[in-house]
């Protein structure tokens, strides 16, 4: 019998869950968007936005998906025929630079491990080797969402610089902002990107782009640059459509508003973050302990590899991360996000991988439910699991482990 009546629960990594506050604060009528509340209200955002980023440099907002960051960061450092160096942990770090190849960008790409992060070694060496300096920009993702893999920023930063290179250090922290700490002046970053709709806890739809005074002085020389993209104008207009090019983004603004207020003057960043580190521990205790028997596991062998936004699994049977996934939304009312990047769409390995979203407004009871009904998944299905995984994720919950 299904039991997939009630509230459900989209558990994939973004869009996350929103918060009923957030959607309250969207639903009103349309401001005026030429002066008044609206307009005081956006300079509070700004601010906001860059305490999370950990940056005293500027930010500018897009009406634009996380796609439409990636561009807009790209056009406003390139001209067509620069070098970027893209260092791909999975689907994202390829993605962005498939961006930079569309703007008539010349890409060079190392390929890592799918199963553990950047080897700063490797970049440091692939820097030093481009003795007449062609590579103008590293793009890398912060946390890769198809593989869960963090990767550690200071430490590449630290490879950069060990090779002497000026290129500028390019960062999409679309899926970790406000989930795994990020310090972008303290860690060197001269670009960032990310957008509303991971742990910002606000609908897709509106994104951000975060830069220094070295990427401002590439933005100069920038012939990838057109109107819509121009980050100029939207970090210091003089009306105030130019922060949007156009009308603003009215209901989504507000909703971010009621959002950074619960993040940062309610709940505090470092409550924020150690909770996701927290709720993330519950989660890999949980499947660590089933994991033991083989019908299961976390994608990532090493913990201190995984982020603490989203985990990818991988299944004994490859048909059994599919199974499961339909299992628990049709039977227990919860969507688990599908694997991405880890095999070929059509190949039967494609039906082993699977993830969760653990972003943005999540506490106990949603991820500990979600494991609960992962385990009806698993005995329903008869999928091996050894015992004790749910106790597990309680003792993490309960500060016992
Ligand atoms: C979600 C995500 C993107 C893409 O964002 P869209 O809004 O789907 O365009 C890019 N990079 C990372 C790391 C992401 O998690």
């Amino acid at each position: 019998m299904s039991l997939s009546q009630g509230r459900p629960y989209l558990a994939i990594p973004g869009p996350s869950v929103v918060p009923d506050r957030v959607l309250q604060a969207m639903h009103r009528p349309a401001p005026n968007i030429y002066t008044g509340a609206l307009v005081d209200m956006v300079d509070t955002l700004l601010p906001d936005l860059k305490t999370i980023a950990g940056t005293g440099g500027e930010a500018a907002i897009y009406i634009a998906n996380g796609h439409g960051v990636w561009e807009a960061s790209l056009a406003n450092v390139l001209s067509p025929g620069d070098r970027v160096l893209v260092l791909n942990t999975g689907n994202f770090g390829r993605g962005w630079g498939e961006v930079a190849a569309g703007l008539g960008a010349e890409v060079q790409q190392i390929d890592f491990d799918l199963s553990g992060p950047v080897d700063p070694a490797r970049v440091e060496s692939a820097l030093r080797d481009d003795k007449d300096r062609k590579i103008k920009a590293v793009l890398v993702v912060h946390v890769d969402t198809a593989t869960g893999v963090r990767n550690d920023i200071a430490t590449l930063r630290a490879a950069m610089d060990a090779a002497g290179h000026p290129a500028l250090l390019m960062v999409d922290c679309i899926a970790s902002l406000a989930c795994d700490r990020f310090a972008m002046d303290d860690w060197g970053v001269d670009v960032m990107v990310a957008g509303s709709q991971k742990g910002l806890m606000t609908p897709p739809g509106i994104g951000f782009v975060f830069f220094n005074d070295k990427a401002k002085a590439a933005r100069a020389g920038a012939g990838c640059v057109t109107r819509y993209w121009d980050w100029a104008p939207r970090v210091a207009p003089e009306q105030f459509y130019q922060r949007f090019y156009g009308t603003a983004p009215t209901h989504h603004l507000y909703g971010l508003r009621e959002a950074l207020t619960m993040i940062l003057r309610e709940e505090g960043l470092s409550h924020v973050l150690a909770r996701h580190a927290t709720l993330a521990r519950a989660i890999w205790a949980a499947f660590d302990t089933w994991g033991q028997a083989g019908g299961v596991e976390v994608f990532l062998p090493d913990p201190a590899h995984r982020s603490h936004a989203v985990t990818a699994f991988r299944t004994g049977v490859p048909a059994d991360g599919t199974r499961l996934r339909d299992w628990m939304e049709r039977e227990a009312g919860v969507t688990l996000g599908i694997g991405l990047g880890l095999a070929a769409p059509q190949s039967p390995e494609w039906h082993r991988y699977f993830r969760i979203g653990h972003m943005g407004h999540v506490n106990a009871h949603m991820v500990l439910g979600v494991l609960a009904c992962v385990q009806a998944g698993l005995v329903a299905l008869e999928i091996p699991h050894a015992p004790g995984g749910l106790d597990a994720a309680a003792q993490v919950c309960a500060g016992a482990r």
